[in-house]
C-alpha cells in the first residue's frame, strides 16, 4: 500500500457544522445577521473581552472596515510590517494610503516596535501590528506610541484567535482587531472572518458601513422605522450558512486549541535537538505570550538548505510551504518605492521560513513520519553549531 500524502493544511469539522446548517435552512434564514450571526458574534464579544464583534466574509474585509473606520484618505501613512499577507497592506491601499513598511524582530518575525517611531511624520495615521503564528507583538509599546502620536492601533489578529498577550486576548488591544476564519486557521468557516471593535465610538459606524453604508441595523433592532443610505459602505457580512458552521467551531473552540497545541508541542520537543546540532531555530515564544499552535515553522540556515529539504519532505509526499514575499519585493511593493535591502531581517528570515504540516486532523502516525523524515534529512547534513 502506498502512503497517501501529508498536506500542509486539511479543513476539518469537529461536529455540529452539518447539523447547524440544515438548521439555518430550516428555520428559512440564509442571509446575514441571522440567529448564528448573532450566536458567533456574543461567543467573540464574551471570550474575548470585546466591545463589538462583527462577522465578515474575510479578514481582507475587516480590515477593508477597519481602514474606513480610521478615515483613512488618500496622501495618509500607515504602518505596518512588510512580512506579512498582502490584505494587511491592501486594506489600506485601497483607501490611496502610503503604507509605510518596517522590519520585523528576529526573534518573534513580528514587526520591530523599536524601529517604529523612525517610520512616523505627520501624515501617519495607523499602526497595523501583525500577530505572526498567533505570537503577540509588544503591544505595550505600540499602544504607548499611537498614544503619543494620536494614531489608531488596527491589529492584524488573522492567525492570532484565542492566543493571549499579558493575559488579554489579541485582537482585543488596539481600537480594532482583525480575525479570520479562513480553511488554514485555527477555527474555519472556509471563508470568514470578524471585525474586532474595543473602541465603542467605532460601532455604530461600523455597522453602517457593513451594511452597504446604510443603517439597516438600527432599523432591524427597531430604532428606526426606516432604513436608508447615510454613509459610504459596502457588503462585508457572511452568510447564515457561513454563521452556522463557524458557530459549531466556535462551540469546539477548547478541542481545537488543545489539539493543536499538542501537535505544536510535539514537533518542538522531537525537533529541537537540531537546535543544537544545525543552528535550526524553532518558534520563540516570549514569556507575556501564550500562543494558539496556529503555524509550526523551522528557521533554517540559508535559502537553498529550505528548497533542498521541501524536495526531499516532496519525495515522501509530505508537503512543506514557505511564506511571504516580503510585500517591498513584490512588483507593487517595488511600484511602490521599495528595493531590496530596505528591510534585512525579513529579507533573511522570508528566505529562511519552512512551515510544516499543522491542522487539527493531523494522526500523530503522520506527525511522527513528518518528524522522522526532517531528521533523516539532517543527518546528511553537516553540523553546525549553534
Ligand atoms: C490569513 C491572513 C489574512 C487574510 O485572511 P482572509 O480571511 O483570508 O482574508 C490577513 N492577514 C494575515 C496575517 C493572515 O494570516
Amino acid at each position: 500500500m502506498t502512503r497517501p500524502s501529508i498536506p500542509f493544511n486539511r479543513p476539518f469539522v469537529v461536529g455540529k457544522e452539518l447539523h447547524y446548517i440544515s438548521q439555518a435552512v430550516v428555520e428559512g434564514r440564509l442571509a446575514g445577521d441571522g440567529r448564528f450571526t448573532r450566536q458567533c458574534q456574543s461567543w467573540l464579544e464574551s471570550q474575548f473581552g470585546v466591545k463589538k464583534a462583527l462577522l465578515t466574509h474575510s479578514c481582507t474585509a475587516a480590515l477593508e472596515m477597519a481602514a474606513i473606520l480610521a478615515d483613512i484618505s488618500p496622501g495618509d501613512e500607515v504602518i505596518a510590517p512588510s512580512y506579512t499577507f498582502v490584505s494587511t497592506a491592501n486594506a489600506f491601499v485601497l483607501r490611496g494610503a502610503h503604507v509605510r513598511f518596517v522590519d520585523i524582530r528576529a526573534d518573534t518575525l513580528n514587526i520591530d516596535e523599536s524601529q517604529i517611531e523612525a517610520a512616523i511624520n505627520p501624515r501617519t495615521r495607523a499602526i497595523v501590528p501583525v500577530h505572526y503564528a498567533g505570537v503577540g507583538c509588544e503591544m505595550q509599546t505600540i499602544n504607548a506610541i499611537s498614544q503619543r502620536h494620536d494614531l489608531v492601533v488596527i491589529e492584524d489578529a488573522a492567525q492570532a484567535v484565542g492566543a493571549t498577550y499579558h493575559g488579554h486576548y489579541l485582537g482585543s488591544l488596539g481600537h480594532m482587531g482583525a480575525i479570520s476564519f479562513h480553511e488554514t486557521k485555527n477555527f474555519i468557516s472556509g471563508e470568514g472572518g470578524a471585525l474586532l471593535i474595543n473602541d465603542p465610538q467605532l460601532i455604530e459606524r461600523a455597522e453602517i458601513i457593513r451594511e452597504k453604508g446604510t443603517n439597516r441595523s438600527r432599523f432591524f433592532r427597531g430604532e428606526v422605522d426606516k432604513y436608508t443610505w447615510v454613509d459610504i459602505g459596502s457588503s462585508y457580512l457572511p452568510s447564515e450558512l457561513i454563521a452556522a458552521f463557524l458557530y459549531a467551531q466556535l462551540e469546539a473552540s477548547t478541542t481545537i486549541t488543545a489539539k493543536r497545541l499538542a501537535i505544536f508541542d510535539r514537533y518542538m520537543t522531537r525537533l529541537e535537538p537540531l537546535q543544537e546540532s544545525h543552528n535550526i531555530r524553532m518558534p520563540y515564544i516570549p514569556d507575556h505570550s501564550v500562543h494558539n499552535g496556529h503555524m509550526f515553522y523551522l528557521l533554517l540556515n540559508d535559502e537553498d538548505q529550505r528548497s533542498r529539504l521541501i524536495r526531499h519532505l516532496a519525495r515522501q509526499k509530505i508537503h512543506a510551504v514557505f511564506h511571504y514575499v516580503p510585500l517591498h519585493l513584490s512588483p507593487m511593493g517595488r511600484k511602490l518605492g521599495y528595493n531590496p535591502g530596505d528591510f534585512p531581517v525579513t529579507e533573511s528570515l522570508a528566505a529562511r521560513v519552512l512551515r510544516i504540516p499543522c491542522f487539527f486532523d493531523l494522526k500523530s502516525d503522520d506527525q511522527d513520519f513528518v518528524i522522522e523524515h526532517i531528521a533523516a534529512f539532517f543527518a546528511g547534513e553537516p553540523e553546525r553549531d549553534a
